[in-house]
């Protein structure tokens, strides 16, 4: 393992904004993480670990102690009783990955194509788009224990897995390095189509061809992605951003009734007895704020109004500053305090 020094974060970032790590390695086996921990450890410096760098938002000031990125490869497969058991190691691109499976024909993340960064970074925040949730696929997840100095093997329903939570970025945040994430996909099964928009993409060509399959379904919600700049595309100055930067938040039906009392009924969706869960995007744009809009090099992508972007140039405290004025006026305006969805790192 090589440690190196001073390393610039921003290019290693889909929003391309932040200082420099302290100290930088890359992880190509389990051997080298712990290799980078004890490294960390007997120095007195904290550890942070970097997947592909499309959900975090790093400081102008950078991380002042290691930044491990995880760069581990390999895919295994074992079959059993209609389902395909993959093994995937954290540092595996998630969307080859979905590709993957697909053309395997295994059902279970199809509706999460295009969604950028690794394997690792899944189990963290529990990706999930279009109706479906890595939740309801993960099997187990490796991971090196920075507390206890070992690996360990922690089944789904011990991963506390709940709407873009899990232990990893809440109770034990920072706690474990992912090494191997196992999934559970079902061979020959049925495409997940529960949103409209994605029933709505599905060409007239899939629909003629009989039910769509999974090819179809991802393909599909790549071009949804890509219309509203929510897919990595080389050039495109909208998808410059951490996805979406709020998450939607949940509030008693009672409060959803008293917004709508008060003017347009918001979009609701159920999220557990008496509460729903409200589109931000819809609260952003309710407070005032339309897509495109720009507040020095920070601005709302003009294809989707939860995505900021780095407008080129940019730095964190700039796009810090658009976030802070969004959520004032949605707080001021709904009593709705919205949350960051992208991880802050070195604040
Ligand atoms: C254009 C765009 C669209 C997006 N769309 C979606 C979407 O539809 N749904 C969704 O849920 N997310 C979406 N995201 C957010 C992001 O892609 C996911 O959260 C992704 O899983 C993050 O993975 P990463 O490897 O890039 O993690 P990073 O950004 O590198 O890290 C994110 C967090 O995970 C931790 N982490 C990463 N890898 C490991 C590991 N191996 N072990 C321990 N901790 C680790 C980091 O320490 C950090 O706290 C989008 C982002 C972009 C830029």
């Amino acid at each position: 393992m090589i440690v190196k020094e001073n390393e610039a974060l921003a290019p290693l970032t889909t929003l391309g904004v932040g200082g420099r790590a302290r100290w930088f390695a890359e992880a190509v086996t389990e051997a080298d993480v712990v290799e980078a921990a004890g490294w960390a450890r007997t120095r007195g410096v904290s550890l942070f670990v970097l997947g592909g760098g499309s959900n975090v938002l790093i400081s102008d000031a950078g991380f002042d102690g290691m930044t491990l990125q995880i760069k581990t490869r390999g895919v295994g497969t074992e079959d059993a009783c209609g389902v395909r058991f993959y093994r995937v190691a954290a540092g595996e691109d998630w969307d080859d990955f979905v590709s993957r499976a697909v053309a395997e024909n295994c059902a279970g993340i199809e509706c999460l194509a295009g969604i950028p960064g690794t394997v690792g970074g899944t189990p963290v925040q529990n990706v999930g788009a279009y109706g479906q949730e890595v939740a309801s696929v993960v099997e187990r997840v490796r991971a090196f224990d920075l507390e206890r100095r070992e690996f360990v093997e922690l089944p789904a329903e011990d991963c506390g897995f709940s709407y873009r939570r899990s232990r990893f970025n809440s109770d034990d945040r920072a706690r474990f390095v992912v090494t191997r994430v196992d999934y559970r996909l079902h061979r020959g099964g049925s495409p997940t189509i529960a949103y409209p928009d994605v029933q709505r993409a599905l060409c007239e060509r899939e629909r003629a061809a009989g039910k769509p399959g999974l090819a179809d379904v991802a393909d599909a919600v790549r071009r949804i992605r890509r219309l509203k700049g929510m897919l990595k595309v080389e050039g495109d100055p909208d998808c410059r951003s951490a996805g979406s930067f709020f998450k939607n938040p949940v509030i008693t039906a009672e409060r959803c009734g008293e917004i709508a009392a008060r003017g347009a009924p918001p979009p609701s969706f159920a999220a557990g007895p008496g509460l729903v869960k409200v589109p931000a995007a819809w609260l952003i744009e309710q407070a005032g704020f339309a897509k495109g809009y720009s507040l020095g090099a920070a601005g709302i992508s003009s294809r989707h109004t939860l995505a900021l972007v780095n407008r080129g140039g940019g730095s964190a405290a700039e796009i810090l500053s658009l976030a802070g004025e969004i959520s004032a006026r949605v707080e001021e305006r709904f009593g709705i305090r919205l949350e960051m969805e992208p991880v802050k790192i070195g604040f």
